[in-house]
This record gives C-alpha cells, sequence and structure tokens, in this order.
C-alpha cells in the first residue's frame, strides 16, 4: 500500500506500539523525542527520525517538513508550534491543535466538557494560596481533589487534601503549577473507552472496560465491563462518543471515566491519543486501537472495533526498583502463562513506577481468565497489592 508518512510526536511505549502498527501496513514514520534509541525509534529502524524534544518548535517544524501527517503520542507538545504549521497549511496535523490545547490544561478541558453538556465533577480554578484551598474546600468539600492544570501524568500533579492543615503541604507538593480544585467523587468503579473520530468527524466507541489504578497508575484492564446493569455499557459508550464529538481532528481518544453507586457516570479526563486502557484490544479487539489511529488520521476505512473474544485483562508491568532483571524474570515467567501476550517496551533503564511493559491476557470466560491472572498477580515485580 502506498502511504503517506506519519510523523509523531514523542517516542515512547504508545509511539513504539503506533510504530509496530504501522509496519504492519507499511505506513513510513518518523519519530521525534530526545534519544537516538526511544522504544518508538527502535521498531521503526528504516525510519527518519529526529531526536529532538517534542517541545522544541525548531525540531517540531524539521519533522513537519519530512512529513505528510503529523500525530502525538503525548499531549505535552508545543501546540503554538502546531497551530502555526497548521495555518501555514503544509502538514496535516491530528488530532487538530486546538483539541490539544483544550486537553493540556485539565481545567479548560473540564470547562469545554461541562460547555458541551457532559457529566463531570465541579472544578473551580485556583491561586497557589492557603486561602484559595480553604475557600475551594468550603465549596467543593473535603476530601478535596487539588489538581495541577497542565503537564499531568499518572496522578504526578495530584494532591488528595484529606483536611485542611495539609493546604500547605499540598501548595509544596505542587508549587510552580497552575491548579485548580475537583469535588471528591465517591466512584464505585473507574471505567474507559476508546472513540476513534475519522476525518469527518464520526465516531466509533470500542467496549467499555474497567480500569483499576494502583497509586495514581493503571494497574489492571478488564475488558469487557461486567455489571449487573445491562444499560450501563451503551450509556457509558453514548457519553465517551459524545465527549470526542465535541472535539477536532481525527484520531483515537481515550475516554477516563468514574461510575457512581446510582449509575450515573462522570468524565474524568480524555486523552487525545492511544491510552493505556486500550493495549488490550491489540490481541482481544478486531481492530487495534494503534492500527484505527493510523487509519483514522490517513482517511483510510475505520476497523470494526468488537472483541474477538469473550475475556481479556491488561496488566502493567510497573519496575519495582532499578533492577531490570525483575522485570525480564517476569516477562520470562508470563511466557508460560496460557492466552498471556507479552509486550515490553525497550527502555534503557529500569525506575519504580516506571511503565516497562505490559501483559494481555485473553480467555473463553472470566473464570479462565481468573484462573490465569492470578499467578501473574503473585509473581508481578513489587507485588499486586
Ligand atoms: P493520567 O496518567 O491518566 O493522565 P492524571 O495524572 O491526569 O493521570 P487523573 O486522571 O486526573 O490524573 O487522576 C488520577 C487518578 O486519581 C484517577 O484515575 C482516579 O483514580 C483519581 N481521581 C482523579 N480525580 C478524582 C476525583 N475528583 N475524585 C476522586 N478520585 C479522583
Ligand atoms: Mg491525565
Ligand atoms: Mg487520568
Amino acid at each position: 500500500m502506498q502511504s503517506r508518512t506519519v510523523g509523531i510526536l514523542g517516542g515512547g511505549q504508545l509511539g513504539r506500539m503506533l510504530a509496530a502498527s504501522a509496519s504492519l501496513l507499511n505506513i513510513p514514520v518518523s519519530i521525534l523525542d530526545v534519544g537516538p534509541n526511544t522504544p518508538a525509534k527502535q521498531v521503526a529502524a528504516h525510519g527518519v527520525h529526529i531526536d529532538g524534544s517534542f517541545s522544541d518548535p525548531d525540531k517540531v517544524r524539521e519533522l513537519a517538513a519530512k512529513v505528510d501527517v503529523l500525530t502525538v503520542e503525548i499531549e505535552h507538545v508545543n501546540v503554538d508550534v502546531l497551530e502555526e504549521l497548521q495555518q501555514a497549511g503544509t502538514v496535516d496535523i491530528h488530532p487538530s491543535p486546538t483539541t490539544i490545547r483544550i486537553i493540556q490544561d485539565k481545567y479548560r478541558q473540564k470547562e469545554h466538557l461541562l460547555a458541551h453538556g457532559l457529566p463531570v465533577s465541579p472544578s473551580i480554578p485556583i491561586e497557589p494560596s492557603v486561602l484559595a484551598i480553604q475557600e475551594a474546600a468550603d465549596r467543593l468539600g473535603l476530601p478535596l481533589m487539588l489538581k495541577s492544570k497542565t503537564l499531568a501524568y499518572d496522578g504526578r500533579g495530584n494532591f488528595v487534601l484529606r483536611e485542611l492543615p495539609q493546604a500547605e503541604e499540598a501548595l509544596r507538593a505542587l508549587s510552580n503549577r497552575p491548579l485548580y480544585a475537583e469535588k471528591w467523587v465517591k466512584f464505585i468503579k473507574e471505567i474507559a473507552v476508546m472513540v476513534v473520530r475519522t476525518v469527518e468527524g464520526e465516531v466509533t466507541s470500542y467496549p467499555v472496560v474497567e480500569t483499576v489504578h494502583k497509586e495514581n497508575v493503571c494497574h489492571l484492564v478488564f475488558a469487557p465491563l461486567r455489571s449487573a446493569d445491562i444499560g450501563l455499557s451503551s450509556r457509558a459508550r453514548a457519553v465517551a462518543e459524545r465527549a470526542v464529538q465535541s472535539l477536532n481532528g481525527a484520531g483515537i481518544f481515550g475516554v477516563e471515566m468514574f461510575l457512581l453507586d446510582d449509575g450515573e457516570i462522570l468524565v474524568n479526563e480524555i486523552a487525545p491519543r492511544p491510552h493505556n486502557s486500550g493495549h488490550y484490544t491489540i490481541e482481544a479487539c478486531e481492530t487495534s486501537q494503534y492500527e484505527n489511529h493510523l487509519r483514522a488520521i490517513l482517511a483510510l476505512p475505520i476497523g470494526r472495533t468488537g472483541l474477538k473474544v469473550p475475556s481479556a485483562a491488561m496488566l502493567n508491568i510497573l519496575g519495582a526498583s532499578s533492577d531490570m532483571a525483575e522485570v525480564s524474570n517476569f516477562a520470562k515467567f508470563a511466557l508460560s502463562v496460557p492466552g498471556a501476550s507479552v509486550h515490553l517496551y525497550g527502555k534503557a533503564e529500569c525506575r519504580k513506577g516506571r511503565k516497562m511493559g505490559h501483559i494481555t491476557l485473553v480467555a473463553n470466560s472470566d473464570s479462565e481468565l481468573r484462573i490465569a491472572l492470578r499467578p501473574l498477580l503473585e509473581k508481578l515485580p513489587g507485588g499486586s497489592s
């Protein structure tokens, strides 16, 4: 297939899986990231890559000059230069810079969702002062979720204020960050839906999954979501689709949501790119999130999103220490588990809490899945609980 070249801002694991998927369709990719050997560049060795930062305007321009379509594997990129390139009209950019700008400021994103009638937890912007935190706590109650508006990931940028005297500690922890306060959500589950949006703005969603976080980082994903509430999945998919319809540009989006005990659904946040909660789609769905992202941004036909298996799970492999052997030994063990597919991201160094790889499990039933999952959880570096 003759394909236009895709430039990816960011070369981590999401870029790596995107590049691996691109190779199946013989889509050429060029990657911009600091190191010459980042996870994504390793699997696209034939591509012409750029060493540099996705925050550096010159490097982004250099990448843009080499490719037909620009996309991102991370939202914390330089949007000013993307807007400049969009105006110049020399390269397609997906998702659109406007979308990335809205999403990279989590408070602005909340305002956008609210303005489009989507359900979100009440939030207020705050100055970095004890008084402002107290006022926010008066209005929204305790515990109170304090969040950095920008540059947040894996909960880095969040502070749970359980009592007012913690306000100073919160300011120290979130120092120099623009802040907002979010009403605490007593969710019973976290759920997520991947949504693919075409250049024409049509959306298609993947099955709803349950996501389990540990210390703010995704730990496990179960697909599909199980619930006694038979309408829940279609309600959650409808919310996620509406959220993505409110944005511009093509590609895959990850919509993180909270499920409340009365069945209400709130949108937590949207990722304008492939998402950890969608890794399972590689083995478990008819078309992976990565392939559908490429198809969407290249205006190719979108692939079907349904599950190919009755039950699936994804287990993140986080570093427990600097010891890479713990990760490789675990990965080797996982190869012996029926239904397990092992993904290692090729990161040069292992660190506590760093995403080093993941396992996807597929099974013919939930009980078969649980049986296969148990030994993996027992042997997971750093333990599972
Ligand atoms: P990501 O890596 O997903 O981008 P992030 O740093 O942007 O993470 P959030 O998604 O805002 O962080 O929050 C991380 C986790 O904190 C959520 O998955 C959820 O478990 C918890 N959380 C976030 N907001 C709230 C809230 N308002 N009430 C209760 N828990 C929350
Ligand atoms: Mg986030
Ligand atoms: Mg999140």
